[in-house]
């Protein structure tokens, strides 16, 4: 593989390749600020390496039912029962976290009212996703900001 100038830029990754699955997804916030938190809580908060990925802005907030996000919640529902028929997924994990410029920006939501509302939708999801799947063991997490760090706190669905 090589760039624009033809240099050569092909790398390999030292991290080894495992086949095994895990049979389990995480559906979460694509913000690149709390992606490395957001595995190392999957990986070695719930033991779950290898976990399926599903990162879109706002994560979670899209089958939640507001107006503004339809086409995603379509799109993520369709992708997860692609990986509960192909990867035969048996636990699903939902993050929302503090500071989610999805509700501030498309949803125009503030402080406490937004964490409300965060916290609301991951109870909302957890019912959709529990209709679409029928997988029964589905957790959901708040990933609060604690003195520059991110702790993540059962939210009960
Ligand atoms: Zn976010």
């Amino acid at each position: 593989m090589s760039d624009i100038l033809g240099v050569e830029t092909s790398y390999e990754s030292r991290v080894p390749y495992d086949q095994a699955r895990i049979h389990a997804a995480a559906i979460y916030c694509s913000d690149g600020r709390v992606g490395e938190q957001f595995d190392d809580f999957l990986q070695n908060g719930l033991h779950l390496p290898r976990y399926d990925r599903v990162a879109l802005p706002g994560g979670p907030a899209c089958l939640a039912g507001h107006p503004q996000t339809t086409l995603e919640g379509e799109s993520v529902l369709g992708e997860l029962k692609f990986l509960v028929d192909v990867h035969h997924l048996e636990r699903i994990i939902l993050i929302a976290h503090e500071g989610c410029a999805f509700y501030s920006s498309r949803l125009s939501l503030q402080d406490r009212r937004r964490e409300l509302v965060q916290k609301a939708d991951l109870v909302r999801a957890t019912a959709v996703v529990q209709g679409v799947t029928k997988i029964d063991r589905i957790e959901a997490y708040f990933a609060r900001l604690v003195s520059g760090s991110l702790r993540f706190e059962p939210v009960e669905v």
